[in-house]
């Protein structure tokens, strides 16, 4: 057995997703061959040690810890579509984004950026009918979602801090992939056409994001203008890519959902 402080962050990662999964600590330890108080440690959010503020916390917003970029631009996207902060008793908070048992990789996407984003808090799991709450603690989480407040979304304007829209310029595809992996889908439609050979089938894929808010409508026709993604309203609460280079484009930095 390796002794703490030294095990590689592969190692943390799946024994967070392992305690995510339900695995008591004894078990991990077992797999992961790490002691048991090690796997205890970094299930409590404890890897970066205790701060001067005695919170086991590292926050981007108040620490200088740095913030990863890029996971962050897809955890606003995944946020501001299907996830929801609860700010409970002494001021643990906790950032949920709700995943559909259909797409098992995007669950996983998810997990990965509330760790990349928040290093030391772990994530679990919550089993919801036909979705999973995948559910992070940490008192931090409000600074990094200014946007969090009462009641839904779509009641409420949603802005962001300029710090948030730097972030956004600076990463638009994973915050179109957030979105469209929330609140999106790639559909594809299929029409027939006689030609010379007989007739033949054509594939039209197209995406579609849908969301109640108009600002949250707003800030994904905004990061699809950044990377030149030709977009309409397709009705009041949706919008559609369909040409065939949007489409492409849109396959690159989201394709369908998995
Ligand atoms: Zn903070």
């Amino acid at each position: 057995m390796q002794p703490a402080g030294v095990h590689p962050r592969a190692t943390v990662d799946r024994a967070l997703t392992l305690a995510g999964e339900g695995r008591r600590p004894a078990e991990i330890a077992r797999l992961l061959a790490v002691p048991v108080s090690t796997v205890v440690h970094w299930c409590r959010g404890d890897r970066r040690g205790s701060r001067s503020d005695g919170r086991h916390e590292g926050c981007p917003r108040c620490h200088a810890v740095p913030l990863e970029e890029d996971a962050y631009s897809y955890l606003l996207g995944a946020y501001l579509g299907d996830g929801y902060i609860n700010v409970g008793r002494r001021g643990v908070a906790s950032l949920s984004v709700f995943c559909g048992d259909d797409w098992p990789g995007v669950a996983s996407e998810v997990r990965e950026a509330l760790r990349a984003v928040m290093p030391s808090s772990s994530v679990c799991d919550v089993r919801r009918a036909g979705c999973t709450q995948i559910k992070s603690y940490a008192v931090h989480w409000p600074c990094l979602f200014p946007q969090h407040g009462p009641g839904k979304k779509h009641t409420r304007d949603i802005v962001l801090a300029p710090w948030q829209s730097a972030i956004v310029a600076e990463h638009p595809g994973r915050f179109l992939r957030g979105l469209f992996h929330s609140d999106g889908c790639r559909v594809t439609n299929w029409a027939t056409k006689r030609t010379e050979s007989g007739v033949r089938r054509y594939e039209y894929p197209r995406y579609h994001f849908s969301n109640r808010s108009e600002d949250i409508l707003g800030l994904c026709t905004h990061a699809l203008d950044l990377l030149d993604i030709p977009w309409r309203r397709s009705r009041r609460d949706m919008l559609s890519v369909s040409t065939r280079a949007g489409v492409a484009t849109l396959d690159l930095v989201v394709g369908p959902k998995y």
